[in-house]
């Protein structure tokens, strides 16, 4: 059996440099996208330019679903306005149930839809709990390019080895 802890697709690039045609190729149709650490840096609340061109670009390809655990609704209600796209605050990934109430939203088959996000102890084990495809980012800092380092992220799958 597949670990839920394990991506389809560990990609160790920054959301803005995430192929569109890959996608496309591997079926996808839907993505829903995490927010801090994805899009911007939780620090921050400007939306990098190749970011917000990214978005643009996917959303004539793909339907986009801004999907957070952030507790802040002011926040992400703002970054959603800002991209025009439709969003969840306080999701609570990895629990289940938000993430599904998007998937049945977006009215599209599971294998069709993707999360991309930035952690593997929300964003990836949710995808792989409600079966949809799972994508790994590489988390973005403050001035808009990756971090260097990810203690999280190292932890993370440190832990995952630990829990095979
Ligand atoms: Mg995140």
């Amino acid at each position: 059996m597949r670990s839920i802890l394990k991506a389809h697709w560990d990609s160790k690039l920054p959301i803005y440099e995430i192929s569109h045609f890959k996608l496309q190729k591997d079926g996808i149709k839907s993505l829903l996208i995490d927010v801090d650490g994805t899009l911007l840096s939780r620090q921050s609340n400007k939306i990098p330019s190749n970011v917000k061109n990214w978005i643009e670009e996917s959303k004539k390809l793909f339907s986009l679903y801004l999907i957070s655990n952030n507790p802040s609704d002011e926040r992400i209600k703002k970054i959603a306005k800002e991209l025009d796209l439709r969003y969840k605050s306080k999701a609570y990934k990895p629990r289940k149930k938000v993430t599904l109430d998007v998937i049945s939203e977006m009215n599209e088959d599971s294998k069709n839809i993707a999360i991309i996000g930035d952690r593997i102890f929300t964003d990836i084990i949710v995808g792989n709990r409600c079966n949809i495809h799972t994508i790994l980012v590489k988390r973005l800092s403050r001035n808009g390019l990756p971090v260097k380092f990810n203690l999280t992220l190292f932890l993370e799958k440190l832990i995952s080895i630990f829990l095979k």
